[in-house]
């Protein structure tokens, strides 16, 4: 059994029981998971979590699960040790948490397969989300092994690669003419309307808690011990504030000593209302209209925006935008120097990563993991101008005429 003892609001602190909802009555805020960490810390040891499975579940006794798991095989992806790319930037001690190498490509299995499991152990025989693409992906493949029915929402404009991602998993899939803000203000009237389990409305409490275990993850591989720095990227800012609460638990349950890890949060210039806040030296996020290629953190109101700003401040970390000519180069980088090619997300954080490095805000020694989360061959048409090839008759002197220069 999980140690989940409750749900609880994170402003008022009024608790519920641990049922699909992802707000207090009273204040509006969200809620969130709150455990019994007394009783989990006696049965959560070094040794007893190196046995586990090498994927998120190897943690389910931080989790709100009970068992009875919807695993496609999520998690436990590589941190690589980036002497290339940290040469680059003159970083001596840089990493990159690959989760591109996820099922469906990107970091939102984590979320989603913890959702999906507690949708299925709700009796929820439909589960559905509001998308920017690699969510629907996601939801689509956990339905598929679940044997449930899926409703996946993404704007119309979401490009052909991550249409192809979710539809080959055959869910219901609903492209809609709008912002991904308007596909979520869509689904949160559906919740009221349909008993269906929408994985980042009703179930976002134990969605969130899926994305702890790059906290989780990143602590165990880095050798038990929390990086110096951590860069990653926002949308909705749910995850960041994930990475250091599963960061924190690891501590909470003496696995590490305790966190002092400076969290750095990213966005696109054309959708960064988390930044803006944070240059603004203001704790209220305002809303902002999308315009940017990185299109899977393009959420002009951020759900979690507030808690993400506190966990970047309190941390001793900021948040900084780039261009999406940046994001670009961004792309390329660390394509060319660590062999990895992300998405336009991993373009942000790394072209973030350079401008903190170039800054002297990141030092050489400190440790720092970028969190790369989620993969570029669905969206490879941002960076097609890569391809220069030249075409050669099948000879040996036409090779060397159009390559080598003549001796
Ligand atoms: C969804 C997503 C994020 C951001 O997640 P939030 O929790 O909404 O901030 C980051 N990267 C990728 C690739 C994503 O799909
Ligand atoms: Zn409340």
């Amino acid at each position: 059994m999980s140690y989940a003892r409750a749900l609880r609001c994170r402003k008022c602190g009024q608790e519920y029981p641990l049922e699909p909802r992802n707000m207090c009555d009273f204040c509006l805020s969200p809620v969130e998971v709150s455990y019994d960490y007394k009783a989990m810390a006696k049965s959560v040891t070094r040794d007893k979590l190196k046995e586990g499975p090498l994927s998120i579940w190897r943690y389910r006794d931080m989790m709100p699960t009970n068992g009875d798991e919807v695993d496609i095989g999520t998690g436990y992806t590589p941190l690589i040790k980036a002497d290339n790319l940290g040469g680059e930037l003159g970083l001596n001690q840089l990493y990159i948490k690959n989760d591109c190498l996820n099922p469906t490509y990107s970091f939102k299995d984590r979320a989603v397969s913890v959702a999906v499991t507690k949708a299925r152990e709700f009796g929820f025989d439909t589960v559905a989300c509001a998308s920017t693409g690699n969510l629907a992906a996601s939801v689509a493949a956990h339905a598929a092994k679940a044997n449930m029915k899926a409703y996946v929402f993404v704007p119309a404009d979401v490009g052909p690669g991550k249409l192809v991602g979710a539809a080959i998993h055959n869910p219901t899939l609903v492209t809609v003419d709008g912002s991904y803000d308007d596909v979520n203000r869509l689904c949160i009237n559906l919740v009221q309307k349909y008993n269906w389990g929408f994985i980042n409305i009703n179930l976002r409490p134990y969605y969130a808690e899926g994305s702890k275990t790059l906290g989780h993850e990143i602590a165990e591989q880095l050798g038990w011990r929390s990086p110096d720095c951590v860069i990653a990227p926002a949308g909705s800012g749910l995850m960041f504030t994930r990475i250091w609460k599963g960061l924190d638990e690891m501590a909470m349950l003496k696995l590490i000593e305790p966190v002092n890890t400076h969290m750095y949060l990213s966005q696109a210039a054309g959708s960064s209302p988390i930044v803006n806040a944070y240059e603004a030296g203001s704790l209220h996020v305002h809303p902002v209209t999308p315009n940017t290629i990185a299109k899977s953190i393009a959420i002009g109101s951020p759900t979690d925006g507030y808690y993400a700003l506190l966990v970047a401040r309190q941390s001793g970390g900021g948040a900084c935008a780039v261009s999406d000519e940046e994001t670009i180069d961004g792309i390329k980088l660390l394509a060319q120097t660590e062999g990895i090619f992300a998405e336009a997300t991993g373009g942000v954080v790394i072209a973030v990563l350079k401008k903190l490095a170039e800054s002297g805000k990141i030092s050489k020694d400190q440790t720092t993991v970028a969190v790369i989360t989620g993969a570029g061959p669905r969206t490879q048409d941002i960076v097609s101008d890569v391809v220069h090839a030249t075409t050669v008759k099948p000879n040996v002197e036409a090779f060397e005429e159009a390559f080598l220069s003549p001796v």
